[in-house]
């Protein structure tokens, strides 16, 4: 089976593994696991900031950002399609007590106007607008990419307004790659930045969020709090750590692929829009002889497993564990439909 579901499906490569089984580790809740201590601080330098805490998964490492930028009752500003509000349990209303503005953004990314215009004025009747938080890149815009000058167009906006800056850095290092971008100039402007071990960087678990020394020690206590402080977990940090100097250059190859797939998909006459493919995803649209769920199916024949993410959508993610021989025959199975 060639499975485009995500980027989470992956296993750790034998390298990886081997990292794995020789990492030092010790009891991290008492702070005393020389690998997560070496994974928190690669990380804090790598994007020029202070401090860094590895958590079991993306939702817990944004969860406890928004806790420690909010106060309950306060509000979010968010595109509408942002994993924090979609598909993290409803948490900012069960972990902060905060409610939660949506933006009609363009493909996951919302513009600094926007965010002017959805900052609540000092009035007893509204909730205090603290907290801004992007997504890049943006996963339910198909991978699309900020402009960096829109971000720092965002930050001005925040500092006006004192307001905080977080960064759902899922799949970061994608956008790093495909824009030729650098970690620190993300470390300048952020309040925080949450980012995946366990996407397209391929470890079994794992995310990092990076801050201010203060605001990393308020994030240790919620971890507690939330049930996420492990204990020799050291061993899945190598896993990161190797992660970090493997497996960011090849990402490149993931963004050619998803290319690669959709000008095959472009030549059909079931397709409708492709979302632009700008790093490892490819959504499109289905029409005519197929339904997204259809496709999914006759695709499931021809030992590739593909995401219906609406009635008429295709998602499709490349990733570490799909290699060039198997988009060729995923390429050969869509012109032969
Ligand atoms: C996967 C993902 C997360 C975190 O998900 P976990 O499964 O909890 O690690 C956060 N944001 C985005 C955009 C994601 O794609």
């Amino acid at each position: 089976m060639i499975d485009f579901r995500s980027d989470t499906l992956t296993r750790p490569t034998p390298g990886m593994l081997e990292a794995m089984m020789k990492a030092p580790v010790g009891d991290d809740v008492f702070g005393e696991d020389p690998s997560i201590n070496l994974l928190e601080n690669t990380c804090a330098s790598l994007f020029a900031m202070e401090a860094a805490l590895f958590c079991p998964s993306g939702t817990m490492t944004n969860q406890i950002a928004i806790k420690c930028h909010t106060q309950p009752g306060d509000e979010v500003i968010c595109d509408r399609l942002s994993h924090i509000y979609q598909y993290e349990g409803g948490g900012i209303a069960v972990n902060s007590l905060a409610s939660v503005r949506l933006i009609e953004g363009d493909r996951g990314r919302i513009t600094a106007q926007q965010v002017a215009e959805n900052i609540n004025p000092d009035d007893v009747h509204k909730p205090v607008t603290t907290l801004v938080s992007l997504e890049n890149t943006a996963n339910r815009g198909g991978g699309s990419c900020y402009d960096f000058t829109e971000i720092e167009a965002i930050k001005e906006v925040c500092l006006k307004n004192n307001l905080k800056l977080h960064l759902d850095g899922a799949r970061l290092f994608n956008a790093l790659v495909a824009k030729r971008e650098k970690p620190e100039q993300y470390g300048k402007v952020f309040d925080s930045i949450s980012i995946c071990l366990s996407k397209g960087l391929g470890t079994p678990v794992g995310s990092v969020l990076i801050g201010t020394k203060e605001m990393i020690r308020k994030a240790r206590r919620i971890r507690k709090l939330l049930g996420g402080g492990m204990r020799q977990a050291g061993f899945l940090a190598a896993a990161g750590l190797y992660a970090l100097e493997n497996h960011v250059h090849r990402l490149k190859e993931d963004h050619a692929h998803a290319r690669q797939l959709a000008e095959a998909l472009s030549q059909k006459d079931f397709t409708g829009e492709i979302l632009p493919v700008e790093t490892n995803i490819v959504i499109f649209e289905v029409k005519g002889r197929f339904t997204a769920a259809s496709l999914a199916a006759r695709l499931k024949e021809e030992g590739i497993i593909v995401i219906a993410i609406s009635p008429t959508q295709i998602r499709m993610v490349l990733h570490l564990d799909i290699h060039p021989e198997d988009v060729k025959q995923t390429i050969a199975v869509i012109n032969a439909l």
